[in-house]
């Protein structure tokens, strides 16, 4: 009698189980989103162990993230019923790279106890190298050459490997140098960086025939998923690992190549027949995670990329709803939109994990944030921080804070010397001793000692620069809108300088943060109402495992699913990208149309696209124009809705006029002929006709309420019932019946 069949092979389909069963040779896995590519990985995995074909120590199983990899882990275990003891080499090419490093430090020159830097202390240490090589910090911002060092890493270059053409680049030819001079500090501190976790290894590799042989024999079979998104380094690794056993096998969708930015290649899939004489290919096309109508969505949208390898996709899943177009009037709107249905759908039993919001650009999450907070939905942000709890807007908020209370001692002493202005360590001990001894608060005390003779002439120009900014800022403070302050104070402190310097997408991400700050700023009455909000909103944290709401962008959603799906900003400039249009190529508006196409296939059974009528956007009222994306959806499988008169079939049009799909690119930075019909039509409004909406601002305004009184019982959408002990203005203490006495907003409670 036939064994019965192993439980992995339960539920494939005939081309997934031949992805599982062909285990020997050079093997390709090229589908589209959802065919189950992850799954038949896992399954592989599976097989590989339970037959005994190689010991889990003895795969090389790479994931694109920590997260996938212990997924991967535990579904395995499930799989074979068993869990798997050690699986040391399934992880991400980082994770692997720092394993194989620590094995192997003294052969690089490094100690096994070496540190992996973060990019702060990256950072610091090229500071120092660019100002002893004598160059002006400001003409050549250490992040440009970290972000230099880090293609060529990713590229699998070491500084002799640099050719003369590419050392030229930074600093009139100093980046060879730089380069060397940088790993060499490394290696005196024992240290490494996240690019040298996929150099360094392909170095040993190269360099060492006897460790290679162990890793080639060892190895005997190499899985990756993600395929699409490897880099150049990654790609060699592999090359050299698998040349010996030849068992390789990589899954991948070049449709949801993202990463370029990083160095990803796609190439790398055209390369991998070439590379591996006589590998097999898989195709899988049978979908199992999203409806028709989503599929046919995602389809329409990526059919508008040239250079595709091309798929078919088709699923038995039923048809479900159409994916919906929504048009709103802006922000606020698109917030409390997704927000209504996010409450409607989880009254019908849907649990908020089910529900992801991807956006493109980090700033976008500030609007969501602030009115999930204000109704208590709980939401989670995926690799990213919250909102208010990002670098620049800390800095941001601590000079607002110094300028509204001069005592705040933590805010001086966090952007005393942000940006640098040439305050040492040393100035700053001297202040805080004297504010120690005098009793003042640290600003007070750096006033007083610009009297005495104590500081150095440089650090007693900076810091009077800096203690009579403040006092400015102080004196507008009043006379000044404060989100206009904002803006003022973070152009005069340098601060905006300071990023645009740096000329990298992460700084131009910053600089969105930054001005979606002040706009957030313009929804309080005053600043200190502002600042008021901010703090409660601060540690407002939920509890570890509620269920939550996930918000995150698309860059971080590869490879997961959603059961419903809000892709917000789908606008010119927004999605696609301002960088992507400002670029002008193709190259680059193709990716972006691969993120849609990422994003769209996240959902499984409904899909919401949004775009607003009006943005702020670095603190301006744009009238915005629906992505081009919006467009090439195709019209049968989506339903537009708008509560802007008329906007979306006008824009439909509008783009769908143009003879040339590719002429966008130079019309949309420019407002083109579209726009201004759709102004004239009445499309667009300016933002003076907000109030049109009788429903309450989903901003909080710092007006206090007067159906509340003391001894009310009442209702808080997260803490539950409770009696209000205390009431000042919009702020409330409450003791709530389980949650204890917290401090909350007004606006956050419904009387119970
Ligand atoms: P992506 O390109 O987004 O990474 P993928 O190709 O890796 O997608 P998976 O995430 O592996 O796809 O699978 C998508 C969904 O389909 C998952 O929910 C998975 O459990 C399910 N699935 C995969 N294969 C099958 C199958 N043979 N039968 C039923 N469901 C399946
Ligand atoms: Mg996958």
């Amino acid at each position: 009698m036939p064994d019965p069949e192993p439980s992995y092979l339960a539920g494939l389909n005939p081309p997934q189980r031949e992805a599982v069963l062909t285990t020997e040779g050079p093997l390709l896995v090229l589908a589209g989103a959802g065919t189950g590519k992850t799954a038949a990985l896992t399954a592989r995995l599976a097989h590989l162990i339970a037959t005994r074909r190689a010991y889990p120590s003895e795969i090389l199983a790479v994931t694109f993230t920590n997260k996938a990899a212990r997924e991967m882990k535990e579904r395995v275990g499930r799989l074979i019923g068993a869990a798997v003891e050690g699986m040391p080499w399934l992880g991400t090419f980082h994770s692997i790279g720092a394993k194989m490093l620590r094995r192997h430090a003294e052969l690089l020159g490094l100690q096994s106890n070496f540190t992996i830097l973060d990019t702060d202390d990256q950072l610091r240490l090229m500071k120092q190298l660019i100002q002893a090589e004598g160059l002006d910090e400001k003409r050549f911002p250490a992040r440009q050459l970290a972000g230099l060092i880090d293609q060529w890493k990713n590229k699998g270059l070491t500084p002799a490997d640099i050719g003369a053409e590419e050392g030229e680049l930074f600093a009139n030819g100093r980046g060879q140098k730089m380069y060397a001079a940088y790993q060499a500090r490394l290696l005196a501190l024992n240290a490494c960086d996240f690019g040298d976790l996929l150099l360094l290894p392909l170095v040993l590799l190269r360099k060492d025939r006897e460790v290679l042989g162990q890793y080639q024999t060892r190895f005997r079979y190499i899985m990756v998923d993600e395929y699409q998104d490897t880099n150049s380094a990654q790609y060699l690794w592999l090359r050299l690992l698998a040349q010996e056993r030849k068992n390789i096998c990589c899954v991948g969708d070049d449709d949801q190549s993202i990463y370029s930015w990083r160095g990803a290649e796609v190439a790398n899939i055209l390369r991998f027949e070439r590379d591996f004489p006589g590998a097999k290919m898989v195709r899988l096309e049978q979908n199992y995670r999203s409806t028709p109508h989503i599929l046919g969505a995602a389809s329409g949208v990526i059919a508008g990329n040239a250079e595709r390898l091309g798929k078919t996709l088709w699923t038995e899943v039923d048809q479900g709803d159409k994916v919906r177009v929504l048009g709103v009037w802006d922000g606020a709107e698109e917030a409390r939109t997704v927000s209504e249905e996010i409450e409607q759908r989880q009254m019908q039993g849907q649990a908020l994990d089910d529900f992801a919001i991807l956006v493109r650009a980090q700033f976008q999450t500030r609007e969501f944030e602030e009115r999930f907070l204000q109704i208590g939905l709980p939401y989670r942000i995926v690799g990213g921080f919250r909102f208010y709890e990002r670098a620049e807007i800390r800095d941001a908020l601590a000079y607002l804070r110094l300028v509204a209370q001069p005592a705040d001692d933590l805010a001086f002493e966090r952007v005393v010397n942000v940006p640098k202005r040439g305050l040492g360590d040393k100035a700053v001990e001297k202040i805080h001793r004297l504010a120690r001894a005098e009793g003042t608060p640290l600003l007070t005390a750096a006033a007083r000692i610009l009297d005495s003779d104590e500081l150095t002439p440089q650090a007693r120009r900076a810091l009077s620069g800096f203690v009579s900014s403040i006092a400015r800022w102080r004196d507008m403070a009043s006379a000044l809108p404060h989100a206009e302050l904002a803006r003022i104070l973070l152009d005069e402190c340098g601060y905006t300088a300071m990023l645009q310097a740096e000329k990298t997408a992460e700084a131009s991400g910053r600089l969105e943060n930054l001005s979606e700050l002040a706009r957030a700023m313009e929804d309080y009455e005053s600043l200190s109402a502002f600042l008021e909000h901010v703090s409660l909103v601060m540690d407002n944290d939920a509890a570890p495992d509620e269920r939550k709401v996930t918000i995150m962008t698309i860059h971080a959603a590869k490879g997961l699913e959603f059961n419903s799906v809000f892709l917000p900003g789908w606008e010119e400039g927004v999605f696609p990208s301002q960088r992507s249009l400002d670029e002008g190529g193709l190259t680059a508006l193709e990716e972006e149309r691969r993120l849609a196409y990422v994003a769209i296939t996240r959902a499984r059974r409904h899909c919401a696209i949004l775009h607003a009528a009006n943005r702020r956007i670095y603190g301006q009222w744009t009238s915005s124009i629906p992505s081009r994306f919006i467009a090439e959806l195709p019209p049968e499988h989506i339903e537009e809705q708008s509560s802007v008169a008329g906007s979306a079939n006008l824009w439909r049009t509008n783009w769908m006029e143009r003879p040339d799909p590719f002429a966008s690119v130079a019309m949309s930075g420019a407002r083109g002929p579209g726009w201004q019909r759709a102004a004239q039509a009445g499309g667009i409004g300016t933002p003076d006709v907000r109030a049109r909406d009788a429903r309450p601002a989903a901003s909080v305004a710092a007006k206090a309420r007067d159906d509340l009184s003391l001894g009310m019982r009442v209702f808080h959408q997260k803490f539950g019932y409770g009696i209000i002990a205390a009431q000042d203005g919009n702020k409330l203490e409450i003791d709530f019946d389980s949650a204890g006495r917290k401090r909350v907003i007004d606006s956050f409670v419904s009387i119970g």
